[in-house]
Order: C-alpha cells, then sequence, then structure tokens
C-alpha cells in the first residue's frame, strides 16, 4: 500500500494546479498525483484560445460583468455563488501563473494581451498565441516537480475505496494498475481530488484526446454518488471537417467569418446571434450551423460550412493563430492564408459533472459533503458553466477552483488521521477483474462496440434531442452494454503496456456516462443553453430552473435534481434575475 496525506487523480491543468497548490502551501504534506498519461499529454496541453479575466488591460472591465456574461451564457442554470468565485478570483490566478513562468502574449505596451471570445462583452481572454494550456500546464507540472511532489504517470485508477470510516461511509484511496508494469496497488489518503477531465470520446465526432472517456465520472456512479447536469454537452461550432479536432474560437475572436454555400455570412439571418455574428455563445452558433446543414446551404449541400479567415491576412494569421492554420494544412489540406476551412460542430465539453460546492467537496443526492472526497476541473460540476459554457472559461475553472481545492485539501487533512485500509481485498478484487477482461474471448471488438456507442450518442443525443429519439437510444445503449458484457473480445494477452485492456475498461466508462447523458436529457423537458429538445422549444423557469442529478441505483439511472444557487440577485437584482437570453 502507498500512502500519501492527499491524492490527486489526474495530471491536466485542474489537478497538476491543485497538487502544486498543496506542495506550495503545506510543504509537510506528502501530495501523489496519478495519471494514466503522462501528466503533459493532459488535454489540457491542447487548448489554445485563452484563459478569461477581467484584467482590464484592453477594456474597462469588471469581475461582475465577467460574471453576468457567464450567468447569461449558462441560461442562468450556473451557480451564481460558484460564479462569484470564479469571476472574482480570475485577475488574481493569471498573475499568479504568470509568476510561475507562463508566458502569456504581450500587447503593445508590455501587458498582457486580451483577445474577444464568444459571449463575453470585453476583450478578457489571455492567450499564448493559439498554444495556452500547453504554455500553462509545462510550468505546473515543472514547479510541481521542482517542490517535491509525487508523480504515478502512466497508473490507471480502476477503483475507488469508499467503505466505512470514522465519518460516515468516505473515500479513503483508490486501487490503480500500471500500465508499464501490470503491477496492482492501493493508494491510500486522507483526501482524494478527482480530476479526470472530459468523456468527449462517448460522441463520434469531438475534439478532445483519446484519454476522454470520463473514467472520473464512472469511478464516481460506480460507487452510487449522482452526477450534475450530465445532459448539457457543448458542441464546438468549428471542428474541423472531416476529422471534427478543434479550430479554435480564437480564430473567431480574430474576426473570422462563417458562410455558408451561398457566400452568406448567415449568423446574421438569425435574430439571436445578429448582433454578436460569429462571437455569439457555443450553443447557438452550433445550432445555426446545424440548421444551415439541415437546409441543405452546406458547402455544396454537405455536412460542413466555410470559416474564412483570408481577410485577416497572412501576418496576422501567421502571428495570432499559427496553430489554426496548422492544423487545416496537416488534417485537411488547406492553408487559411488562401481558402477558407471546412467545419462542422464537433463535440467538445462536458458542462456537468461531480457536483461540489465551493471548496470542491463531492456532493451526494443530499446535496451533503462526501468525507475524503473531492472534485475539480472539467469532471467536476461546480456550476459555473450551467447550461452552456463561455470559451476560455473553462482552463479559468481549473485554475481557480484547482488553486482553492489544494488550498481547501490541505485544510481539511491537517486533523485528519490516515483512514485504516485492510488492502487485501481490494487488490484480489482488481486482480480478478483485469483477468476477467483478459479472458473475454467473444467476437465483438472493442473498436466496433465503441463505435456503436458513439454513433448512437450522435444520433440520439447530439444538438437536437427530442423523447422519441431518446427513448430509443437508451435502448440501443442496453443492447450494447449487453454486447459489451457478454461477446467482448480482447487479443492482447501482455502484461506490459497492454492498451487494449485499458481501452476495454475505458469503454466501460464510455457507457456508463453514456447512459447518464442520456437519462439526464431525456428527464429535461425543456430547451436550454446546449439542451435543445425539439418537442419543448422554450426555456420553462417554472418547472427546470434547477440541477438535475443522475446516479446509478441497483443496475438502474435514476434521476433528481436540487436547487440553483441566485446569490448574485442580492448584489444586482436586475442584471442577475433570469431573463430572456439574447445577443
Ligand atoms: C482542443 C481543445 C481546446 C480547448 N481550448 C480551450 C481554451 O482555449 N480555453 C478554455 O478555457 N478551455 C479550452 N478547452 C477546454 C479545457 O482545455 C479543458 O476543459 C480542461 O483543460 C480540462 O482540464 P482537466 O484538468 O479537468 O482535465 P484534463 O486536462 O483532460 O486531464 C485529465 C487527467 O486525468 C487523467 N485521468 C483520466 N482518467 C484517469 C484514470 N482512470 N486513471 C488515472 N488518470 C486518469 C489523465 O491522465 C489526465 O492527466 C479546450 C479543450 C479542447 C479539447
Amino acid at each position: 500500500m502507498i500512502d500519501h496525506d492527499v491524492l490527486i487523480i489526474g495530471g491536466g491543468l485542474a489537478g497538476s494546479r491543485a497538487a502544486l497548490s498543496v506542495a506550495q502551501n503545506y510543504p509537510h504534506l506528502s501530495v501523489g498525483l496519478i495519471s494514466k498519461v503522462h501528466p503533459i499529454r493532459s488535454h489540457s496541453v491542447a487548448a489554445q484560445g485563452g484563459i478569461a479575466a477581467s484584467l482590464k488591460n484592453v477594456d474597462n472591465d469588471d469581475w461582475l460583468t465577467h460574471a453576468f456574461d457567464t450567468i447569461k451564457g449558462s441560461d442562468y442554470l450556473a451557480d451564481q455563488n460558484s460564479v462569484q468565485v470564479l469571476t472574482q478570483s480570475a485577475p488574481e490566478v493569471i498573475i499568479d501563473l504568470e509568476h510561475l513562468g507562463v508566458l502569456f502574449s504581450r500587447a503593445e505596451d508590455g501587458k498582457i494581451a486580451q483577445r474577444p471570445f464568444g459571449g463575453h462583452t470585453y476583450s478578457r481572454a489571455c492567450y499564448a498565441a493559439d498554444k495556452t494550456g500547453h504554455a500553462i500546464l509545462h510550468e505546473l507540472v515543472m514547479n510541481l516537480r521542482r517542490l517535491g511532489g509525487t508523480i504515478y504517470q502512466e497508473w490507471y485508477v480502476m477503483d475507488l475505496v469508499y467503505e466505512d470510516g470514522t465519518n460516515g461511509t468516505e473515500v479513503k484511496g483508490v486501487v490503480a494498475y500500471s500500465l508499464e508494469t501490470s503491477q496492482i496497488e492501493v493508494f491510500r489518503a486522507k483526501a482524494v481530488l478527482m480530476a479526470t477531465g472530459g468523456y468527449g470520446r462517448v460522441f463520434n465526432t469531438t475534439s478532445n484526446d483519446l484519454a476522454s472517456t470520463g473514467d472520473g465520472l464512472c469511478l464516481t456512479a460506480n460507487i452510487g454518488l449522482p452526477l450534475q447536469d450530465m445532459e448539457f454537452v457543448q458542441f464546438h461550432p468549428t471542428g474541423l471537417y472531416p476529422v471534427g479536432v478543434l479550430i479554435s474560437e480564437a480564430v473567431r475572436g480574430e474576426g473570422a467569418y462563417l458562410i455558408n454555400d451561398l457566400g452568406d455570412r448567415f449568423m446574421a439571418n438569425y435574430p439571436i446571434s445578429k448582433n454578436r455574428m460569429e462571437l455569439s455563445p457555443r450553443d447557438i452558433t452550433s445550432r445555426n450551423i446545424a440548421c444551415e446543414i439541415m437546409e441543405g446551404r452546406g458547402i455544396n449541400g454537405g455536412n460542413y460550412v466555410y470559416l474564412d479567415v483570408r481577410h485577416l491576412g497572412r501576418e496576422k494569421i501567421l502571428s495570432r493563430i499559427p496553430f489554426a492554420r496548422e492544423e487545416g494544412l496537416r488534417l485537411a489540406g488547406v492553408d487559411c492564408i488562401d481558402h477558407p476551412l471546412p467545419v462542422r460542430p464537433t463535440a467538445h465539453y462536458s458542462m456537468g459533472g461531480i457536483p461540489t460546492n465551493i471548496n470542491c467537496q463531492v456532493l451526494g443526492v443530499d446535496s451533503q459533503p462526501i468525507a475524503g472526497f473531492f472534485a475539480a476541473g472539467e469532471t467536476a460540476c461546480v456550476s459555473v458553466h450551467g447550461a452552456n459554457r463561455l470559451g476560455a472559461n473553462s482552463l479559468l475553472e481549473c485554475v481557480v477552483f484547482g488553486k482553492r481545492a489544494g488550498e481547501k485539501l490541505g485544510e481539511y487533512v491537517s486533523d485528519r488521521p490516515m483512514p485504516k485500509i485492510v488492502s487485501r481485498p481490494y487488490l484480489i478484487d482488481a486482480d480478478t477483474k483485469l483477468k476477467r477482461m483478459l479472458a473475454k474471448q467473444g467476437t465483438s471488438r472493442i473498436a466496433d462496440i465503441r463505435q456503436q456507442l458513439q454513433d448512437t450518442m450522435t444520433e440520439h443525443c447530439g444538438i437536437f434531442r427530442d423523447d422519441q429519439r431518446l427513448k430509443d437510444g437508451l435502448q440501443k445503449i442496453q443492447t450494447i452494454c449487453d454486447r459489451y458484457d457478454h461477446d467482448l473480445l480482447v487479443d492482447d494477452r501482455s502484461t506490459v503496456f497492454n492498451m487494449e485492456l485499458m481501452q476495454a475498461i475505458e469503454l466501460r466508462s464510455l457507457l456508463t456516462v453514456g447512459e447518464i447523458i442520456m437519462s439526464s436529457a431525456l428527464s429535461r423537458k425543456e430547451s436550454r443553453g446546449a439542451h435543445s429538445r425539439e418537442d419543448y422549444p422554450s426555456r420553462d423557469d417554472a418547472n427546470y430552473l434547477k440541477h438535475t442529478l443522475g446516479y446509478v441505483e441497483n443496475g438502474q439511472v435514476k434521476t433528481s435534481d436540487r436547487p440553483v444557487d441566485m446569490s448574485l440577485q442580492n448584489i444586482d437584482r436586475d442584471r442577475f434575475t433570469p431573463q430572456e437570453r439574447k445577443y
């Protein structure tokens, strides 16, 4: 058994910021970080466009306007107390990143440059060209190593240790196996932080990396805890066609146009987006693109529209959005200096996740904190994004709540004894699970089952949804789960870097998460933010201004709800009371 005072699962922006915060503020505590990939290969490294903060370097911005934009963008579902923490802390965490060594791009006067982003009133996204995640993650991981945090890279967490303890049922650690050697270990800790990122791989077209399989969500659901607001899946408007990789919103921030087959900037044709045009929030922009395509105005009647930057000129393209140009060249054979890029919406971000309070403590169905268990980053739902996230607010969430989680974890474990665990049964159970998986000798390959799930999710729970499609989708998922349980084929028997074994376990996460997304979508009979029900096209505050909870009980997904925090109304009732969302 390996012991740490604090154990962090995930080495992306949220996990590494949290671990660093423990190491900085509580040097006497031991902090361990487990990641199934090398931490610098976490999806955070791919973040491009920026991180939002009302630094006021370009405009006369303030945190309350940032909060208002975020809450309006969320279609009023965000918890207002969480948004207050997010937006008030933003300037301070950016300066803090700079002190850690992050090289932000500069304005002419030498201050940190800021660019416009969809749904934000002012230019507030700080950036490092279009490689912002890369710049930040490197410094966090370097600093964590410098301060002595222990990193277990290429270890896969397969179970949570959740059992009776001195504070009722509590999280006491995790069970993980080394991808390199297949060695299984119990990691014991006074507190565990889940920071395992998103689940983009549930869908067939996604901007997410291969590791975004929702493992932390599944681990949490497996111990009977709820996931919150899972119906809210962000489809980013500009995935490069046909591969789906992201063309950053920074490209529209720098002035790109969206064009249909008639050559129109079609955003002007929709009343909801005619003022902000290409810089409308993502839910609206993605829906408009999907409508253009459905109504036959995709390019040559096909499944994509154009993103045009030619008018920006070569110099601006090369200095501000070099990576987007590189992607177009490499993956679509298009040089955006001379030709528009083909794009369509791609599954991008999870607004929902493991419910937490503002101190990152995980909440049960009764909204009470679970002892020893914390979550932060994309896998968590502290609910700053509600029904739709604004661009540049996710990196911010990871840094603000990652840092805060580290501080709270340090405080939390200070007077908490190391929990007692009998590790042997956990080791035997994990060993049996892995052996059983390796013994699967059915006829269905992992890739085929995964594809079937991804196609089902995209067809039945994509940008537009309705009752019948969702019910049919849920039935299909049942059939796919049966196929997984009874007909899976695992070929590879090796004990060194057996990627097939890992993918088989990840597929279980995708199935669980997919079913909870679909069930949550079925239960919300209204349209709000990214959740568009064709059978219930309006927002219904009287019945649905509340969070959805989806959890597994006796093998069935159940749903319930909890209230939304509206505390900013006390500061400015006119601004923060729900209104119709127009841009
Ligand atoms: C292409 C792209 C561009 C983006 N651009 C922006 C942007 O410009 N601005 C913005 O605000 N947001 C952006 N986002 C969103 C943002 O990058 C992510 O939401 C954020 O980085 C997530 O960070 P995280 O720390 O929560 O998770 P991740 O960075 O996804 O890290 C997850 C970690 O968990 C580990 N892990 C997962 N499962 C297990 C397991 N079973 N065992 C052990 N370890 C595990 C992984 O190894 C990894 O280290 C972008 C996202 C994408 C996909």
